[in-house]
């Protein structure tokens, strides 16, 4: 992952994850993600604020943010404009930051002005006058780059060296990393055996880069707590017997309101016995969402749903495979909280089919559902 280059707007980083202990141990990071953390502490918290504020901030900036917003201008002094707390300028030019770039948006960037007859005073408001020749300053100033920043530019900009690969520790500790201090960091956490380790590349875009401000701004844990947010992926801790059993009809309800795969049920496509595979697969879910010891991670979800169609001869491409998998994500992220919210919200609702499938249909009409019983719904409404 060492010397990438910084072209690309998407940033791959690679976790190291104990799966026994559920964290995040740290990440192999190129320059471009240190980059992104070193810029963080360079924003205005004005500016971390606005950026944050829809994913709901903890603490009481938020509601600062606010008062300041909803505040009438005329309560401000005519010197000052609520834009200078709200949307902050941002006077840092040499370091462009290609990650994320939290600060793309050129209304950030502080601009300067002289008078016409170039005097030696600058102001960075327009209206101002000059102390001179008492003349509006409205002449705009050009940022030039000195020789130094031009070298930064030449090798990636940013903050940090590319050369290297970086460690970033959970707690968000930057140190560049070598083989040796990758031993000493196994030592360090007490892993005893590497088999209960898993690696995983993940990449970050601006979702993610601000999942992992705001997770940096609340806990110490910012790498697992971030990314479990961000990707969706849920580091198992115990489920109750109660929860094991309410994924266990959730899953059924769920895969009771996927129109793709009740029609697969309704016309046989996989065969005589779909019912029972259908069966099979939500057991096979379960077991995959309950195993205790291994990291879940979406996409692995996905595949299980895509093959197991497959088998059934469907080939779906309608985005509900991805729906269902993150579904099923968040169920078992409510589960191992205790918290039922989806499951119920399931229970409530009428098996509804305003998914358009792309699949081929064999004009079966079989003489009603034969295995009957159950308490089973089985609606499929025609398209
Ligand atoms: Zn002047």
């Amino acid at each position: 992952m060492a010397g990438s280059s910084s072209s690309s707007t998407k940033v791959s980083l690679k976790l190291l994850i104990d799966v026994k202990s559920k964290k995040v141990l740290f990440a192999e990071a190129s320059k471009e993600f240190v980059d992104f953390l070193f810029h963080i502490l360079s924003l205005p918290v004005g500016t971390v604020i606005k950026l944050l504020r829809k994913n709901s901030m903890v603490g009481s900036l938020g509601n600062l943010y606010d008062s300041i917003e909803n505040l009438s201008s005329t309560y401000m002094q005519p010197n000052q404009s609520k834009d200078v707390v709200l949307n902050p300028k941002i006077a840092n030019y040499g370091a462009h930051v290609p990650l994320l770039s939290l600060n793309a948006d050129d209304s950030m960037n502080r601009k300067f002005y002289r008078c016409a007859s170039s005097h030696v005073y600058v102001a960075d408001d327009p209206t101002a006058l000059c102390p001179q020749c008492k003349y509006q300053m409205n002449t705009g100033l050009t940022y030039v780059a000195g020789e130094s920043a031009a070298k930064e530019a030449a090798e990636g900009g940013g903050f940090v060296k590319g050369v290297v690969t970086y460690m970033v520790m959970d707690d968000l500790v930057v140190k560049p990393m070598s083989t040796i201090s990758s031993i000493t960091m196994l030592n360090k956490f007490n892993v005893k055996e590497v088999g209960g380790l898993e690696e995983k590349v993940v990449s970050l875009e601006m979702k993610e880069g601000l999942m992992l401000l705001k997770a940096s701004l609340q806990c110490k844990n910012v790498l697992t707590s971030g990314f479990v947010e961000a990707f969706a992926m849920v580091i198992p801790a115990q489920l109750t017997s109660e929860a094991v059993n309410q994924l266990r009809e959730g899953i059924d309800l769920l895969l009771g309101k996927w129109t793709a795969l009740q029609m697969a049920i309704h016309n046989e496509w996989g065969g005589r016995d779909t019912r029972q595979k259908v069966q099979q697969l939500t057991v096979e879910i379960h077991q995959w969402l309950i195993r205790p010891s291994e990291a879940l991670y979406i996409d692995e979800l996905e595949n299980l749903l895509d093959d197991f169609m497959l088998s059934l001869n469907t080939e779906i491409d309608d985005g509900s495979i991805e729906e269902i998998a993150n579904e099923l994500m968040i169920m078992h992220k409510e589960c191992l909280e205790g918290k039922f919210a989806l499951i119920e919200q399931l229970r409530q609702s009428i098996p509804t089919s305003n998914h358009h499938i792309q699949v081929v249909n064999g004009g079966v009409d079989d003489s009603d559902s034969t295995s009957s019983s159950g308490d089973e719904s089985m609606e499929i409404a025609d398209s």
